[in-house]
């Protein structure tokens, strides 16, 4: 049984093709506009309501909920209809509210320092369930408005290629989100990034870089062995030339591997002549990768650096850590072969 969220507006036309049109236009309001999950949804009778929530039923039953940073982080674990789970992270800051919303339970890319890839890849998210995790957080942030959706939680959104694209029209169309406030995270697919570019959808492209020499990004990020910088870098370009958009480049800072002054030349040549925003990330601890994030002190001196390289840079804010939220440390993959999730109560 689908989730209302799988449906786009005509396949629920056809549902409540017996019913009246102002009752499609109240079911289509509570879920797209009032974020309500359809049993909630009182503007339409009793039964209607309890027919349809029986139809219809949530894709995305909650199995744990912990939040952290004093309320402003919150982490969903998700289980989905065939059991695998996945997770959503919710941060509210002062002049925004984002959701992080997972594209897969798991991912094949393997990248070395990330959870979600030590863990490995369970299955594609649908479309249905991606969009249903901004529904639900949007739910959860009231009264403040869910404002931002980033697609950086587990998985890679250009591997899950066809969902992305259909998720982020319909958080364009249905929800009325603008590019500024949808961001796709890739970790560089470089035949993906040039089809997500004809797309011509509204959305800001961040490409996670964390190395401008092939030799060490073949190690961070092992799909580099298949595009290396020079391939990204075509991508990039026809992004560029074809969205007009600014692109960002993600760079989680590791001790001793990607902090150094050599790395902050590379990183600052790259980027600038893909007039390219950095976004620098303090490494967050995964179980599986031993090196250490770089200092504090470090992380200022690098950006520091880069400014004076006239890149334009900025340093994620560090969110959820206390609760495995943090970027990269999404890892609660259960299909049996992976590690069993924590469960904490709030
Ligand atoms: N698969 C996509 C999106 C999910 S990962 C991608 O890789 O871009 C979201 C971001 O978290 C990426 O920039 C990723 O490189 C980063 N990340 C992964 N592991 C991390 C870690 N341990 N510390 C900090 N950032 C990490
Ligand atoms: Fe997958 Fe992104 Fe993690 Fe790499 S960093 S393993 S692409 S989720």
């Amino acid at each position: 049984m689908p989730s209302a969220y799988e449906l786009t507006r005509d396949e629920l036309n056809v549902l409540l093709a017996k019913e009246a049109s102002y009752r499609v236009e109240q079911v289509w309001r509570g879920l797209w506009t009032d974020n309500q999950a359809i049993g909630e949804i009182t503007t339409i009778p009793k039964a209607l309501r309890q027919e349809l929530a029986a139809q219809l039923p949530s894709g995305l039953e909650v199995v744990n909920d912990v939040e952290s940073d004093r309320g402003a982080t919150r982490k969903w674990v998700f289980r989905l209809a065939d059991g695998s789970t996945i997770e959503t992270v919710l941060m509210a800051y002062d002049d925004r509210v984002t959701v992080c919303v997972s594209s897969q339970a798991g991912c094949a890319m393997g990248c070395t320092f990330c959870a979600t890839g030590q863990a490995g890849f369970t299955r594609h998210l649908t479309v249905g369930e991606v969009v249903e995790q901004v529904a639900f957080a949007a739910r959860a942030a009231a009264p403040r408005r869910l404002s931002n959706v980033v697609f950086m939680g587990m998985g890679e959104p250009l591997a899950n290629f066809n969902v992305t694209v259909e998720a982020v029209r319909r958080l364009h169309e249905y929800r009325g989100m603008s590019a500024r406030h949808l961001t796709v995270s890739t970790v560089g697919v470089a035949p993906a990034i040039e089809r997500l570019a004809a797309q011509g959808l509204p959305l800001t492209l961040a490409v996670s870089l964390h190395a401008a020499n092939n030799e060490t990004r073949n190690e961070l990020v092992p799909l580099n062995k298949r595009y290396p910088l020079e391939r990204l870098r075509e991508a990039c370009e026809l992004w560029l030339a074809s969205t007009s958009r600014r692109l960002s480049f993600e760079w989680a800072l590791i001790d001793g591997v990607n902090d150094t002054t050599t790395a902050a030349h590379e990183l600052a040549d790259y980027a600038r002549s893909l007039r390219a925003h950095v976004n620098l990330i303090p490494l967050n601890p995964t179980p599986g990768y031993l090196v250490m994030g770089s200092s504090a002190q470090r992380v200022r001196d690098f950006r520091s650096l880069l400014e004076d390289l006239g890149v334009n840079v900025t340093v994620r804010q560090t969110r959820g850590r206390s609760i495995d939220a943090a970027c990269g440390q999404l890892a609660s993959v259960t299909n049996g072969r992976r590690r069993p999730i924590a469960l904490r109560t709030r």
